[in-house]
Parts: structure tokens; sequence; C-alpha cells
């Protein structure tokens, strides 16, 4: 007999990867070129120069053993000392090598943070749309994941419907900015209101409630707009950051958490943190990509390549009808759909070889998510088929 929760987790792939893998069978039948496949998060611009030179520098120079070695659990000291700089010196902050702790990405960021923090039945508040993992991440930490509605309007937070939502078994929120998939950027303003309401129920209920800040797409903001450094709003939190997209680099498994130096009792919570990533076996991140990541500490890949795709693609859209959120940050554009099943839309959307992930993946249905990290000619190309499938709901 085994777990059920493991099995079903095993069994059902997600609706994404489940739209990948029908992308890749159906270039295969009718040619690659043919298919406007926008269903995965998976970046097409190359990783920056300084990680080919930094690779280069580290197989060439370094010490060989030691390149490929464990590292101490949280990571290498002088790499977490590297990025506390950087971050300090970016944010106006106070962090040190013993505020962070490497990872494989943010997911297993989020899993460790989960595991830290949860006892069983504690809630975790999330805002749609929302990256559903959030859920295998929580529940399997024995928590429960709340998710309030989307705001339709603006993409932000409801603070009002937050408010009335936390309650004394809420301990943490997570909260995605730039947000996957929307593209929006919660405002200093949405993140005051939220922190405000964080200490006002912290003293209600006694007890201090986190914000998990799930930064995946940090860099990957357009049009100089600030994304709000959450540890300067609000004490309590954790930061799950990853250099999957700043650094093109998603499959070699490489982030961190940093903990808020302002935090309570931050030497706790980084405790657990420590006992979390040992439960979950991971060990340490890996040896070769921390040394890397330290080498590239301020370097992004060319996120003006993200940009142009989003301007074709978002002004094409809306030339043709579409109603879209206009994404600030990350590689997504969330489109409503053109009839009231995303799911349905985005079967219509098949035939004409659009390949979409409907909103009801991300807790908001109504809407589909385009991952515009593909390569420009493919958005170009894809805009006859937008107007074809418009046409069909005339
Ligand atoms: N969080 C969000 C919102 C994401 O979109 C992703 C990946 O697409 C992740 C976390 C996990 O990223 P990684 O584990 O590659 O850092």
């Amino acid at each position: 007999m085994l777990p059920e929760k493991m099995l079903a987790l095993g069994k059902k792939r997600s609706a994404i990867r489940e739209i990948f893998e029908y992308g890749k069978k159906r270039a295969k039948e009718i040619g690659a070129d043919k298919v406007f496949d926008f269903s995965i998060g998976n970046p097409n611009v190359p990783a920056p120069a300084c990680v080919k030179e930094a690779m280069l520098d580290l197989v060439n120079n370094e010490d060989a053993v030691l390149l490929h070695s464990y590292t101490s659990a949280p990571g290498i000291t002088e790499v977490r000392e590297k990025i506390a700089e950087y971050i300090n010196a970016r944010f106006g902050t106070k962090f040190t090598a013993d505020h962070l702790y490497m990872t494989s990405g943010a997911s297993s960021g989020l899993m460790i943070c989960a595991k830290a923090m949860l006892l069983p039945g504690e809630e975790v508040i999330t805002f749609a749309p929302y990256f559903s993992e959030y859920r295998v991440y929580m529940e399997s930490a024995g928590g429960k994941l709340v998710v309030l509605p989307a705001d339709l309007k603006h993409f932000q937070i409801d603070t009002e419907a937050f408010e009335a939502a936390v309650n004394k078994n809420t301990k943490a929120v997570i909260i995605n900015s730039p947000n996957n998939p929307s593209g929006a950027i919660y405002s200093a303003e949405t993140i005051t209101k939220l922190s405000d309401i964080l200490r006002r129920k912290e003293k209600e209920f006694g007890h201090t409630i986190y914000i998990i800040a799930d930064e995946p797409y940090r860099e990957l903001v357009y049009d100089d707009i600030e994304v709000p450094f959450i540890p300067n709003f609000y004490n309590n939190t954790v930061v799950c950051y990853s250099y999957s997209k700043s650094l093109s680099l998603p499959g070699e498994r490489i982030g961190y958490i940093a903990v808020s130096p302002d935090m309570d009792e931050w030497q706790e919570m980084y405790a657990a943190i420590c006992g979390a990533g040992r439960a979950c076996g991971y060990v340490c991140a890996s040896s070769f990509f921390q040394l890397l990541v330290a080498k590239c500490v301020d370097k992004i890949s060319d996120i003006s390549i993200y940009k142009k795709n989003r301007d074709i693609l978002y002004d094409g859209l809306v030339k043709l009808g579409y109603t879209c959120v206009h994404p600030d940050g990350a590689f997504y554009l969330f489109v409503k759909a053109l009839e009231p099943d995303s799911n349905a839309f985005c079967e219509q959307a098949k035939k004409h070889e659009i390949l979409l992930v409907a909103g009801d993946e991300f807790g908001c249905p109504g809407y589909v998510r385009i991952s515009y990290c593909v390569r420009t000619d493919q958005i170009e190309n894809s805009l006859s088929a937008f107007a074809a499938l418009a046409e069909d709901y005339k």
C-alpha cells in the first residue's frame, strides 16, 4: 500500500506539463513552426555571458575536488556573504551570510519554508491568480492553503477580503510579485496595506504571521517599475529567490531563502529552515552553481527580448479585441477568455494550434495564461491564429 496523496500527485501531471507534452507531440506531427506553444515558463533567452565565463573559470581554476564537494547544508559561507552584500547594497538592508540558506531554486525554498513554519492544520493565505504548486508544498507540510479570489480590476490584492480572511490559524501569507500568471507587480501601496493588516492581526491573535515572498521573477521587470522589497515593509518576511529566470538557469536548480534580519527571533526561523532542509533530504544546493551565482550576483539575462515579445503580443491582442492585464513583469500575459469556460476556450485555441493554460489552473477561471518566453517570430506568426480564434466567437 502506498500513500494515496503521493500516488495522486505522481499520477496526475500538472495541467501545464500536460499541454507542454501535447505541444511536443503536435510539433512532431505538423512541424514546430506551426505550433504556437505558449504553455510553459521556460526562459528562451540564453544565460548571460558571465555564466559561461564563470563556468570555464571554475572548471579551469577551482580545486577540482572542492568544486564538486558537499558544501555546508546552508551553503558556502563566502557565497552567502557575497549575496548578502549584494542585497544590502541594493535594498539598504542588513543581511549577513547567517540569514541566507542556499536552495535548489524557489520551489525547494517554498517547500522548506512550509515545513519550517507550519504546525498541522495551520493556514497559509495566497491570492489568485497563484502558482498552483503552492498547494502541493503547503499541504505536504501539513498546512492548508487558503486562496483568496483575484482582484480582477487591477490584479493587486483585495485588502478588505484579506483582512476578513486572516484568523487565529493563519501562519503565513505567500505573495508572488511579479506575478505568475498575471505579470502584475504588487505596488508599494498594496504591500503597505497588507503589512499594516498583518501587524494588527499579529497583535490581535498574539502570534507571528509570516510573509513568504516568492520571487523568481524579481528581475524580470519592464518600464522602470519598482518591485517593493518585502523585508523593507514587513519584518517577519522570508524571501524565496531563484536564479531560474534571472540568469536563465531553470534546469540547474539554484536559489536561496533570505530570512529578514528584522524578524522576531530570526535565529529560530533560520534553525527551523536548516532543519526542514535536512528533513527534506536536500543536503546542500549544487556546489558548482553556488560558486557560479556568486560570480554573477549582479547580472541578469537580456530581458529586452521579453519586453519586445510582451509589447508585440499585448498590442496585437488588444488590437484584435482581447482584454488583457497589462503585464509589468515576469513573462506571462493573462488574457480574458472569449467564453466563460476557459478550458473550453483553450480547446478552441488548440484548433488553431495555439496552446494556452486555462486560468482555472491558477485559481482564476475565465482567463488564460500565455507564456511569452518564446521566439519573437512565434509571437508574430501567432497573431493571425489569434485573429482566427477571435473570429470563432463573432
Ligand atoms: N514560483 C513561481 C511563481 C514560479 O512561477 C516558479 C516557476 O515557474 C517557481 C516558484 C519555481 O521556480 P524554481 O524552482 O525554478 O526557482
